[in-house]
C-alpha cells in the first residue's frame, strides 16, 4: 500500500498544471453520458473549461456543442 502513496501525490501533480493551464473545468459530469470527467479531456468554450470522461465523449461534443447541456458543479464541491 505504501507505494501508491508516490504514485498519488505524482498525480495530484500533473492534474495541478493542468488545471494552471486551462482554468478547472465547470462541470464534473460528463455533458454527453453524465460519466465523472477527467480533467485531461477537455474544451475550452465561452462559458469556460468543459470537461468530457473520454476523447469519444469530447470529439462528439465538439462536432454538435448544441446537442449537449453542461452542467456545472454544485457550490463547495
Ligand atoms: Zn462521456
Amino acid at each position: 500500500m505504501k507505494a501508491l502513496l508516490p504514485a498519488l501525490f505524482l498525480a495530484a501533480l500533473s492534474v495541478g498544471s493542468l488545471l494552471a493551464k486551462g482554468g478547472p473545468a465547470i462541470n464534473d459530469k460528463c455533458p454527453v453520458d453524465g460519466k465523472a470527467v477527467r480533467i485531461i479531456y477537455r474544451v475550452f468554450t465561452d462559458k469556460g473549461t468543459v470537461a468530457f470522461c473520454c476523447v469519444d465523449c469530447m470529439d462528439a461534443y465538439q462536432k454538435s456543442p448544441g446537442r449537449y447541456t453542461v452542467t456545472p458543479k454544485g457550490p463547495g464541491q
